[in-house]
């Protein structure tokens, strides 16, 4: 019998960033566990509000 791939067979998680579901991909294969974000856009955007932490203003709140 010819082995059917079903696509749900594919390990998936979430994005870290949007959340949406990543299927596991061909060029993941040796990175996935480190995989958190869908695309690199996801990534940039992450990683830009990371590094836009608030400063320590808390006289800014009153
Ligand atoms: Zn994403």
């Amino acid at each position: 019998m010819p082995k059917i791939r079903k696509k749900s067979d594919l390990p998936e998680k979430p994005c870290v960033h949007c959340g949406r579901p990543m299927v596991w991909r061909k060029k993941w294969e040796k990175t996935w566990q480190d995989v958190k974000y869908c695309s690199d856009r996801c990534r940039a955007e992450a990683k830009s509000r990371a590094s836009a932490k608030p400063k320590k203003h808390v006289t800014d709140l009153v």
